[in-house]
């Protein structure tokens, strides 16, 4: 095994297919970093903050921990173990631009502002034209397009007369027209240890140790302060003109999400997520129909960010306790599961309001006071809080509002007592 395994590593021919284990192993911990580009984070330009380069085929020019794709990083090493894809592929970005251009917004270069996204992600093939010339390899973390989104709910407000047919956000068949973008996340380590209060060093070596060492370069490599984690992104939709996010003068009605794939999805009734998203999705459509714009965005965070695994556990937990599904042991039973009532920290996701150039939200479509705090704390302001419509409540989800409201979150309504949240309101396991 060689630490400068790089120049000993064969490079296979793209036409023949790779040979995936063969030769050395190519270790990250000690590269040299040869020919690999700055990145000055918080730069006013992108030519002064250089390119996010995760590529695994010229190490050289690596200057990030962790490779592209989030999560999806691993089925890319699938690929290349199965010898489906060429460890040496380039991706090939003609006409992948973005359907509308974000930016750049002041917030972009605003020391601290933007730590865990590379807010240049969406429009490398432009920015970064010279580099890729050069032969970088460079890679998009953010891609823009357009959509028709249809949802059920969606058409029964139509068929209900609450939402109309205009032919521009919305078609008489019930499709919004929406500009929707996916991003990954690209962490500035020294940015993120700030958000949460903590060092740098101990970021880096906490992330080493509970990944099981995935990433040495996290202890080895100081120089390196971007990591692309291998963690899902977000994903965001606009209703109406994407420009006017950044003009706290037009009405922004929006909604910050986290996933949910049992209630998103599949419509499990133990929860209010999709009726809140679909809920969130009718006011945008009108809200663009006023003359504003609105703004779902979507991270995947499922299960409070403890993952649906240990979401399920918390559910059978909750439905086999003494006494049944009450709102008081509601956050108690996930503790008990999983150490911790909540894992979304708030703290990152205000990151993506700041991309949009976002000043001002009109209409907060959210009842959670953590989502509040982040985004007020974050320096922007938030006028009404819309919280979910009492008929749109499943039954078996009025457990978790109630818990929610005596925990503090929004509600024009009232709060309920000790004595009501003891009242057993969820399901049984059998029911
Ligand atoms: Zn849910």
């Amino acid at each position: 095994m060689s630490a400068e395994a790089d120049a000993a590593t064969p490079t296979p021919s793209p036409a023949a297919g790779p040979k995936p284990a063969a030769g050395h192993i190519r270790l990250t911990s000690h590269s040299g970093g040869f020919g690999a580009l700055p990145i000055r984070w918080d730069a006013p330009t992108a030519a002064e903050r250089g390119p996010v380069v995760g590529t695994t085929s010229k190490r050289a020019h690596r200057n990030v921990i962790g490779t592209h794709s989030g999560s999806y990083s691993v089925y890319r090493a699938l690929a290349v173990a199965a010898g489906a894809l060429s460890r040496q592929h380039k991706a090939d970005l003609t006409n992948t631009m973005p359907t509308d251009l974000i930016g750049p917004y002041p917030q972009w270069s605003e020391p601290g502002k933007i730590v865990s996204l590379d807010p240049w992600g969406a429009s490398v093939a432009d920015v970064f034209a010279t580099e890729l010339a050069a032969g970088y390899d460079i890679r998009p973390t953010i891609a823009v397009t357009k959509a028709h989104v249809i949802l059920p709910e969606v058409l029964e407000a139509l068929q209900k007369g609450r939402l109309k047919a205009d032919g521009k956000f919305l078609t008489a068949g019930g499709a919004a027209m929406v500009t929707k973008a996916a991003i990954e996340p690209v962490w500035y380590l020294p940015g993120v240890a700030r958000r949460f209060g903590c060092s740098e060093t101990d970021l880096r070596r906490v992330l080493f140790e509970e990944t099981g060492g995935m990433y040495p370069e996290l202890v080895t490599r100081s120089d390196l302060e971007v990591f692309l984690p291998p963690i899902g992104g977000q994903t965001i939709y606009i209703f109406g003109n994407p420009r006017d996010l950044a003009n706290p003068a037009v009405e922004l009605t929006a909604r910050v999400h986290d996933e949910c794939n049992g209630s998103d999805v599949f419509g499990s009734d133990i929860c209010t997520c999709r009726p809140y998203l679909t809920h969130a999705i009718e006011e945008c459509i009108q809200g663009a129909q006023r003359g504003g714009v609105g703004l779902v965005a979507y991270s995947r965070k499922e299960g409070r960010a403890l993952g649906e695994v240990t979401k399920f556990l918390v559910y059978n937990a909750r439905k086999r306790q003494v006494g049944g599904d009450t709102a008081d042991q509601y956050f108690a039973r996930t503790e008990c599961v999983a150490g911790v009532q909540d894992m979304r920290f708030q703290e990152l996701m205000p990151d993506v309001l700041h991309w949009l150039g976002i000043r001002k939200i009109h209409r907060l479509v959210s009842m959670s006071n953590m989502k509040y705090d982040a985004i007020t704390g974050a320096g922007i302001e938030v006028g009404v809080r819309v919280n979910i419509p009492d008929e749109l409540i499943p039954a078996d989800a009025r457990v978790e509002m109630d818990a929610k409201m005596a925990a503090g979150y929004f509600t024009p309504g009232v709060v309920p007592d000790a004595e009501e949240l003891k009242k057993a309101k969820g399901r049984g396991l059998d029911a």
